[in-house]
């Protein structure tokens, strides 16, 4: 099982459209995948076709130690990949957790018993480096950072890089960034295509090669309750995150090959 937190402490810059797609793409490709959802927005949740306001349980629960994983998972009923919804309920963990124990790994724990579940779990981190993005960055082996080629992209970036950082040397030792992914990308555009070059010379290898364009079918898909990649999959939105879910799974057979060698 391997666990990946989508994170990017801005807002707007693509964690949800990433999420969604990346779960839906795998599940195409035939991987057992979990898309957490941590924003209280629950916008993965409903892009998802679950209906956030019917809950009965969600990862507010599953945190507070109030019930199991398997009482708070749902199946996506479009894709073929399960979700730990999110509401507004969410938004109380902040505080409520606070008081707790353990407080930063209670997603890793919850995780932990499902270890045979899934081989993607995808975490949908909120727009904050807050206790909630703490325990997504605990939980998971890898960040991915999804990001707008505009001028202040890179600012910013080194508050999370930090972040991610501290997370390491303190609290899980397996974290690293797994890559940057270029999104809402114009290829027409002078300064996108500038930005993007300096993002391949300062990070290298940690760039994704998959480019997502600015595709307004991806922006059309949650409000039909599907992930951009079933909404219309012949889209170039589509194709993007179909082909990112390709790369993922190859650089995850890299580490298995490395791991056995
Ligand atoms: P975040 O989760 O980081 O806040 P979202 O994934 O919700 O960001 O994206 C913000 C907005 O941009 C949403 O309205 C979404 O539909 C739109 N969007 C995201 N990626 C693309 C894209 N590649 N092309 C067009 N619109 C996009
Ligand atoms: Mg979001």
């Amino acid at each position: 099982m391997h666990i990946f937190a989508i994170a990017n402490q801005k807002g707007g810059v693509g964690k949800t459209t990433t999420s969604v797609n990346l779960a839906a793409a795998l599940a195409l490709q035939g991987q057992r995948t979990l898309l957490v959802d941590l924003d209280p927005q629950g916008n993965s949740t409903m892009g998802s076709g679950v209906e956030k306001r019917d809950l009965k349980c969600s990862v507010y629960q599953v945190l507070l130690g109030l019930a199991t994983l398997a009482e708070g998972r749902a199946p996506s009923p479009a894709g073929k990949y399960d979700v730990l919804p999110a509401n507004r309920d969410l938004a109380g963990a902040e505080v409520e957790m606070v008081a707790l124990d353990r407080r930063e790994t209670r997603l890793k724990e919850a995780l932990a018993l499902h270890e045979a579940d899934y081989d993607f779990v995808l975490i949908d981190c909120p727009p904050s480096l807050s206790l909630l993005t703490l325990n997504g960055l605990c939980a998971a082996h890898g960040v991915i950072i999804p990001m707008q080629c505009e001028y202040y992209a890179l600012e910013g970036l080194s508050d999370l890089v930090n972040t991610i950082k501290k997370v390491h040397a303190n609290l899980n030792r397996d974290l690293k960034i797994i890559g940057l992914l270029r999104v809402m990308f114009d290829p027409r555009s002078t300064l996108s295509n500038q930005v993007s070059a300096q993002l391949e010379q300062h990070f290298g290898d940690k760039v994704f090669n998959t480019l997502v364009p600015r595709n307004v079918r991806l922006a059309e898909a949650p409000s039909y309750g599907l992930p951009g990649v079933l909404f219309d999959r012949a889209s170039k939105g589509a194709q993007a995150y179909l082909a990112f879910a390709g790369e993922m799974i190859e650089r995850v057979k890299t580490w298995q090959s490395h791991a056995s060698a």
